[in-house]
């Protein structure tokens, strides 16, 4: 148990990291916003979901995606794309950003698939990250998403959430993840880094973060919130391209609604995996 002083000296003179109790609340609301979070880049099998997380380095999902469909549609195995081969591989990806070093970093991964696990993903980090062009945020998702292990796989939203938030400060990625691995309360780690990265991606965006209708507003540690008049001219841009009114709850956690008015409102723009 942590006594009252343990708790003092880890939240630090100025108290701006969350506490347990204040993490468990953090995530019960993220939960309860969506019971079941998901991995928005398109997968059939640890393999694909392996190809297209790598191809998402620098890249939005929906890119990834939108490259993706007529690929994994095509291939799903390392046996199958050492058989399509590099050209035919680029003209499927060279929408993505980086293509050529991606092409060749799947084709090589899948020939080391291959040789060294039978063409099957290996449920271990060290295996994972062996293979061209997997670090270790890749390995973590396939880890998390492929075999349901409670890994915090921290991307530039889980990043800037942690931080913003007091919930997992830290200066690098691998101190955040240790962090969240340590604040994250069990019950919530198997899906915490989606729950983080949706949040990231559609409410806590990077230059204006939606907190008017975040739902975890009162526990965030942020000094600068964004102020409720930047949603009231998000609520007028959108009446006038003739849609629906935007509701705003201002003091009290937000439901479901006020979750789709915020993702209206950041709809179109693009962010960074
Ligand atoms: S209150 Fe604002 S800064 Fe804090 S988590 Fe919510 S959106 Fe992000």
């Amino acid at each position: 148990m942590t006594s009252m002083s343990d708790e003092r000296r880890r939240q630090g003179p100025k108290g701006k990291r969350l506490s347990p109790a204040e993490a468990e609340e953090f995530f019960a609301r993220l939960k309860k916003q969506n019971p079941e979070p998901k991995t928005e880049l398109e997968h059939s099998n640890a393999y694909t979901l392996l190809v297209a997380v790598a191809l998402s380095a620098q890249a939005t999902d929906k890119g990834v995606n939108k490259a993706t469909k007529a690929l994994f549609a095509k291939v799903s195995t390392p046996e199958a794309v050492l058989a399509l081969g590099e050209e035919a591989l680029i003209e499927h990806i060279k929408t993505i950003g980086l293509y050529r070093g991606k092409a060749k970093n799947v084709m090589a991964a899948a020939k080391l698939l291959v040789e060294k696990h039978n063409g099957v993903v290996p449920r271990d980090r060290d295996a994972l990250q062996e293979l061209p062009g997997v670090g270790r945020k890749t390995a973590n998702v396939v880890l998390n998403t492929a075999f349901g292990e409670k890994t915090m796989a921290v991307d530039t939203h889980i990043f800037r959430v942690s931080n913003r938030t007091g919930l997992a400060p830290g200066k690098g990625v691998l101190a955040v993840e240790l962090a969240l691995e340590k604040i994250v309360p069990d019950a919530y780690a198997l899906h915490a880094h989606h729950w983080l990265i949706l949040h990231g991606r559609y409410t806590c965006i990077a230059r204006k973060p939606l907190c008017p209708v975040c739902v975890v507003r009162n526990l965030c540690r942020f000094k600068d919130k964004t102020k409720e008049a930047l949603l009231e001219k998000a609520r007028s841009v959108g009446a006038s391209r003739g849609e629906k009114k935007i509701k705003l709850p201002v003091s009290r956690p937000a439901g479901a609604g006020a979750r789709k008015s915020a993702e209206r409102f950041s709809a179109g723009r693009a962010t960074k995996n």
